[in-house]
């Protein structure tokens, strides 16, 4: 027989309530930004992702994968392919030695800096991170219910670096941790030697882990990247995260890595697993070819997003702009305070699609607190085809500033 069920239909609707360590978090930056370029049909040097595939045979190899029955669960911490891979792509590359024992595969770097930050770091502990900082961070040291301890970096003579003071005391108030990011994102800096090997410096002999986002680690252009696990000592305490999706042009893969020595790689092992349990396993064998095959196909990329950043810099520079140096990475950062417009990057880059025809992303984003000397800096990415970035050139060539003014008042 059919229930007799009723549900009361005299009950008050209550709200439903977020929980307090997500109340508040919006969409992206950058998925916000990209909804307004589609919106207005903006030529979109907002969000960071290419155009333009990674190399056919490691795509090939993927679509094989799939057809040929890979599409179950792999073992916890990776295919061993794909470990043994990033291993020696370190090892070659980066003279980082790495054991494949050491390399966890994550669902993206985004579940490595989440599984990191919620495996190392207690409630309530301080994690340094250098400011204009990655969104992520602060999201899962959020989660974490752990307390961001933003350490800018200075801006001098169009270069980015370490506040060494600021980064010196911060980490006499004993951190859990500190998250680097080199090539960083978003002024596109590569730190230099002597900053890393200051930062070494300041954690050795403490009880501090370094967690050091490598994503870019393929895109330095003007400075070669130094793999931090690499300086002195510090092997032992750092936790590396990297990627397929810069390296590769996949950004819609999420497959990632951290590498650790074990103690480290159990913690973030231990979050990881109840994160996403495994990595997706099919692309694991193709990303796993591309490390080990794909050096030509990264360099003529890289020789292509330079010429890239080079024209781009050439245009913003064109319409009065400062544009800031960029060692690498898909971004470069310009200063809209020579326009004139009395606007902060903000408002200019909220009012630019619909004015302009061209997204871009506001440094601000990526800044908590105050602005401090980021207020009118902006991050556009050159990582586009070039029928984009014409289109963007052109538009950006004869805007009419003064709409854009109209648009924000
Ligand atoms: N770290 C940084 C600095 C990034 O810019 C990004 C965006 N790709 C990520 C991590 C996330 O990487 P993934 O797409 O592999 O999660
Ligand atoms: N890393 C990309 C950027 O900085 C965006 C990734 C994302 O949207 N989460 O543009």
């Amino acid at each position: 027989m059919a229930s007799e069920y009723h549900s009361p239909t005299h009950v008050p609707v209550r709200p439903v309530r977020p929980a307090s360590r997500v109340a508040g978090v919006g969409p992206t930056v950058f998925a916000t930004i990209t909804a307004e370029a589609v919106r207005t049909g903006a030529a979109n040097l907002g969000q960071g992702f290419p155009d333009e595939d990674g190399p056919a045979e490691m795509l090939r190899r993927a679509a094989a994968e799939i057809t040929g029955g890979n599409n179950q669960y792999g073992p916890g911490r990776g295919l061993p392919e794909l470990r043994v891979a990033v291993a020696d792509d370190r090892r070659r590359r980066l003279g980082h030695d790495v054991d494949p024992q050491d390399v966890l595969v994550t669902v993206g770097a985004t579940e490595g800096i989440a599984a990191a930050v919620l495996g190392l770091v207690d409630r309530g502990r301080e994690v340094v991170v250098l400011e204009p900082t990655y969104d992520a961070y602060s999201a899962a040291i959020g989660l974490a219910e752990a307390v961001a301890r933003p350490v800018r970096l200075l801006l001098d003579g169009g270069r980015w670096h370490l506040d060494r003071e600021r980064f010196t005391a911060a980490v006499a108030d004993g951190p859990a941790a500190v998250i680097l990011n080199s090539p960083h994102n978003p002024t596109g800096t590569v730190l230099g030697r002597a900053d890393l090997e200051f930062i070494a410096d300041t954690v050795r002999g403490t009880e501090v882990v370094v967690i050091s986002d490598e994503v870019y680690e393929r895109l330095a252009f003007d400075r070669p990247h130094t793999a931090f696990a690499t300086l002195p000592g510090m092997a032992s305490r750092t936790v590396t995260l990297s990627s397929a999706a810069k390296s590769f042009n996949v950004t819609g893969w999420k497959t990632g890595w951290a590498i650790a020595p074990p103690p480290l790689l159990d913690a973030v092992t231990a979050a990881k697993q109840f994160l996403s349990y495994v990595g997706v396993t099919p692309l694991q064998p193709a990303v796993a070819w591309a490390l080990d095959n794909a050096d030509d196909w990264s360099d003529a990329w890289g020789r292509t997003l330079r010429d890239r950043r080079d024209r781009l810099a050439d245009v913003l520079r064109a319409t009065g702009q400062d544009v800031l140096h960029s060692d690498g990475t898909y971004f470069l950062v310009s200063d809209i305070a020579p326009l004139g417009l009395g606007l902060s990057a903000a408002e200019f880059c909220r009012a630019l699609p619909e004015a302009v025809g061209v997204a871009a992303i506001p440094v601000s984003s990526f800044v908590t607190g105050e602005d401090a000397g980021t207020g009118t800096l902006v991050r556009w990415t050159f990582c586009k085809d070039d029928a984009t970035l014409d289109l963007a050139a052109q538009r950006l060539r004869s805007a009419d500033w003064t709409r854009l003014q109209q648009i924000v008042h």
